[in-house]
């Protein structure tokens, strides 16, 4: 049965993996290259982007974590997986906003990324380095921010899904869909539903071979959308309106 790996290597893994449970998808953590090459789907956390770029470095987990996107399996990036994905990691300003604050350079570091997601982003760009805080999306979404990244273009390879006073907060490119918060944090589960509507509905296509039933209580979460595998790209109306749907 299909189940979505959630790289374990740093940061919030475990939350994801209950979110994941809790809309009937099988879920396991990965840190190894063969795991990854058995996952169905892949969820990269929030956490720290440098500890976890040097993470995968060290794991040598780059080849196959490219090797998993350039497939078409679903990917679901928050937080620093978000700018880990990001086509570019963008520099604030030079400039120090109050002595001895900082710069915004060294607030807001580049670094290299995977290019996964048609989008730039600046790190820690919403406020002082432990700023975190809740807010709604413009459609409604619950949303937590931790140190969060913006996204501050979106290219043409990439549509963006729900907003925050204007601002794109949740993206998607082909199967990838970044957040730039997290939404394994609130109870809200529409965010793993849709970035793994495929995942539920090639498992719920073949009730007869599914042995776990852990993908039976998904059946009836993505009602009237039946995409099926690998159809993740040609969704994006019906997406938005899973989305903004009321009730998680
Ligand atoms: N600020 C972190 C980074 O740059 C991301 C924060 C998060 O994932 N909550 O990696």
């Amino acid at each position: 049965m299909a189940w979505v790996g959630v790289l374990s290597l740093q940061g919030g893994f475990a939350a994801h993996a209950r979110a994941l449970g809790e809309i009937g998808l099988a879920a396991r953590e990965v840190r190894d290259a063969r795991e990854l090459e058995e996952a169905g789907g892949l969820v990269l956390p929030g956490g720290e982007s440098t500890a976890q770029l040097r993470l995968i470095e060290r794991h040598g987990l780059a080849e196959g974590l490219e090797a998993f996107v350039a497939s078409g399996r679903p990917v679901l990036a928050t937080c620093a997986g978000l700018i880990l994905a990001a086509r570019q990691v963008g520099q604030g300003g030079g400039s120090a906003v109050r002595p001895g604050a900082g710069s915004e350079r060294e607030r807001r570091p580049s670094q290299r990324s995977f290019g996964w997601l048609d989008v730039e982003v600046e790190r820690n760009a919403y406020g002082r380095q432990l700023d975190s805080f809740e807010a709604r999306s413009d459609e409604g979404l619950p949303l937590v921010f931790i140190r969060a990244p913006r996204i501050t273009s979106v290219g043409s390879g990439a549509s963006v899904l729900a907003r925050w006073r204007g601002e794109p907060v949740l993206v998607r490119g082909g199967a990838v869909t970044g957040a730039a918060f997290h939404p394994e944090l609130t109870p809200d589960r529409r965010v793993h539903r849709l970035a793994f509507a495929a995942i539920a509905e090639s498992v719920t296509a073949r009730p007869a071979r599914s042995t776990g039933g852990s993908a039976s209580a998904a059946s009836g979460d993505v009602p009237g959308q039946d995409p099926g595998a690998g159809a993740v790209h040609r969704v994006h109306a019906s997406e938005r309106s899973q989305l903004h749907r009321s009730g998680a």
